[in-house]
């Protein structure tokens, strides 16, 4: 058992989950490691630019990426896109969000439903009155009928509103009435709940379920979900909608995630940040994978401790390197992670002074302390918390990244060639 396995949390309901669902070739429940996934915004319509967008999230490390299908030439697109991605070598799993015409749309483009390797469906969205349960049912046979799992998606913003209701007039008959957040919570786990047994009353396997409930409001997250984790079995999509754009919508994800997580609930989570004008949708794949590096969870690729710089670091020389190593990594780690086994549990540190420095470094696996204010303008480098070669001059982050590739092709053994 490795150091990350090890501080992997115990609690109680600590990777409760005994079912299972196979999303084309990736587990998601069971004891399957937390999978990162991650929605395009692109019209599915254009192939190219969905293909396209689909392999940046993936190459970025999406183990599983949604794309919206709400059109009939979304629908007819799906299939290309699928060709598009293996003409790239790219196997990722693709999952198609489906609302109000999701029925029509798989009946009349069937090849949607076959180069999909799950469906979305929020049960809030089928389908208003008696034609709920008729689309519904038509989504589920679909289903069933092409072998593909569903991930049944309740969100606040498109609750059943008939379920509601009910959940409402039944409450209102109760001596002592619940409060709004209390129903509010309550018809969401049940409109998941109540879908789900449905979809197995019209054969679909249970194993073939994942659940989400997804609300923007950190607390209600925390609270649906523990209460959800605790009455069913389904393996558990997490993630806050709407988590917002920059550092708010990291903050709040982080804040939510980072909660369940901790008590083992979430087997699958998604970071709905909403990118900055120009910025990368890949974004919310980075954050994804470094809310479960730094819980301890899993790792992905080697994480740069920086120290935040204070008046004893005049130039911004050491935020620069910070910077350039954690760039210089994540490029990389495309290459290293297929051909070095381990890789991504290195770790580095970027220090701006010798006060803390060097102990920092010596934690590291390769570490560096630039000089502060005052300091001779030389950075000792810390390998295995020995000291190694001091750097100076004009090429510190040059020879610092010869310093790791070394260290790479030294300490991770070259994965076995088929
Ligand atoms: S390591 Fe040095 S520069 Fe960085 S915060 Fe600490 S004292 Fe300041």
């Amino acid at each position: 058992m490795n150091a990350l396995e090890r501080s992997i949390p115990t609690g109680p309901l600590a990777r409760r989950r005994t079912r299972q669902v196979l999303v084309g070739k990736v587990a998601v429940g069971g004891q399957a490691p937390v999978v990162v996934q991650s929605m395009t915004n692109t019209d599915t319509a254009d192939v190219i630019g969905t293909a396209r967008q689909v392999a940046q999230l993936a190459r970025a490390g999406s183990e599983i990426v949604r794309v919206t299908v709400n059109t009939r030439e979304a629908a007819a697109a799906v299939p290309k896109i699928r060709e598009q991605l293996l003409k790239m070598n790219l196997e990722v799993p693709l999952v198609g969000d489906f609302h109000f015409n999701g029925h029509k749309l798989l009946e009349e483009v069937p090849a949607c439903a076959e180069a999909l390797d799950k469906l979305r469906i929020n049960p809030g969205n089928v389908g208003k009155g008696k034609k709920r349960d008729e689309q519904f049912a038509r989504l589920i046979e679909i289903a069933c009928r092409c072998n593909k799992p569903v991930r049944i998606g309740v969100n606040w913003g498109s609750l059943d509103q008939d379920l509601l209701a009910r959940i409402m007039d039944e409450n209102a008959r109760r001596p002592v009435p619940q409060d709004a957040t209390a129903l509010m919570r309550e018809a969401m786990i049940s409109s998941a709940l109540e879908s789900a047994a449905r979809a197995e009353e019209l054969g679909l396997p249970g194993n073939a379920i994942v659940l989400s409930c997804k609300v923007s409001g950190v607390q209600d997250l925390i609270g649906i979900y523990r209460e959800l984790a605790g009455r069913s079995d389904y393996p558990l999509h997490l993630g806050l909608t709407e988590a917002g754009m920059g550092s708010k919508g990291i903050v709040a994800s982080s804040a939510a995630l980072a909660v369940l997580l901790q008590e083992g609930i979430g087997d699958t989570i998604r970071v709905s940040l909403t990118p900055e004008p120009d910025g990368e949708r890949s974004r919310e794949v980075v954050v994804a994978q470094e809310i479960l590096q730094t819980m301890g969870l899993r790792a992905f690729t080697p994480l740069v401790a920086a120290c935040p710089g204070c008046g004893r670091t005049t130039s911004t020389t050491f935020q620069e390197l910070a910077q350039d190593i954690q760039s210089y990594v994540r490029e990389r780690m495309p290459v290293w992670r297929l051909d070095h086994v381990g890789v991504e549990n290195m770790s580095l540190a970027v220090m701006g002074c010798v006060v803390n420095g060097p102990g920092e470094s010596k934690h590291a696996d390769i570490g560096i302390s630039l000089p502060g204010t005052g300091e001779i303008p030389v950075a000792p480098v810390y390998v295995d918390g020995e000291r190694s070669v001091t750097l100076k001059g004009d090429n510190i982050a040059a020879e610092f990244r010869a310093i790791i590739d070394d260290y790479v092709l030294r300490k991770y053994p070259r994965r076995a060639t088929e």
